[in-house]
């Protein structure tokens, strides 16, 4: 069976990535990083999600010799200046503490708020990254897709599917958060579902 490996150990990208795939490559097996524990985590020291995700996919290729789909992704807030962004998983300090994580970006916002209204507009941003072993023909290519989905940063969180902010954005065009909509509805309309889209077809002619 055709395989490939998904650079992350975050469980809410996994999921949609595995459910993406199932519904239009159910031939390939899809592995990730929870089934490599021993595997170090790749360090992000890019600057761009571009980066972050080829630094992700091309390391862990070289590690198990397998064609590697790699997400770098983050929500940018118009009213901070575009952050969190590439630091949105270790935004609080701590990588991968959503609670955490939401609960400083309102604080960010509550404290501009003080001294006037704040627009409320951010985008979800994600790039996926593709990359080939040595025993392939497009062996040191990379392949890039992205996505973007816009909307709005809510005080109270509300919903509990997806993960991250999920709960505190309201995507454009809706009333309930990203946590509130069902599965595929956040595919139909996601950055990553976007992307997802857009490498599909590349995915399943080069595997
Ligand atoms: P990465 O693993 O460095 O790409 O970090 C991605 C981080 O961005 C996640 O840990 C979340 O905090 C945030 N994020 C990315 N995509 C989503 C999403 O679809 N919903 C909610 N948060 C997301």
């Amino acid at each position: 069976m055709r395989q490939l490996i998904l650079a992350s150990r975050n469980a809410g990208k996994i999921l949609e990535f595995k459910r993406m795939l199932e519904e239009s490559a159910s031939d390939i097996e899809v592995l990730s990083l929870l089934d490599f524990p021993e595997f170090p985590d790749v360090e992000e020291t890019g600057t761009t999600l571009q980066e972050n995700s080829r630094l992700k996919a091309v390391q862990i290729t070289e590690l198990t010799g397998k064609p590697c789909l790699a997400d770098d992704s983050g929500i940018f807030i118009d009213a901070l200046g575009g952050d969190p962004g590439i630091y949105s998983a270790r935004w609080s300090g701590v990588h991968g503490d959503d609670l955490a994580n939401n609960a400083k970006v309102l604080r960010q916002i509550h404290e501009l708020e003080v001294s006037g209204p704040v627009t409320r507009s951010a985008q979800f941003r994600c790039v996926v990254a593709l990359s080939f072993p040595s025993t392939h023909p497009r062996s040191g290519e990379v392949h890039f897709e992205s996505g973007e989905m816009r909307g709005e940063i809510i005080d109270t969180p509300r919903g509990d599917h997806g993960f991250g902010y999920d709960p505190i954005f309201v995507p454009d065009g809706y009333t309930q958060t990203s946590a509130q909509l069902r599965a595929q509805e956040k595919d139909r309309i996601s950055h990553r579902g976007q992307a997802m889209r857009k490498i599909l077809p590349v995915l399943i002619a080069a595997l």
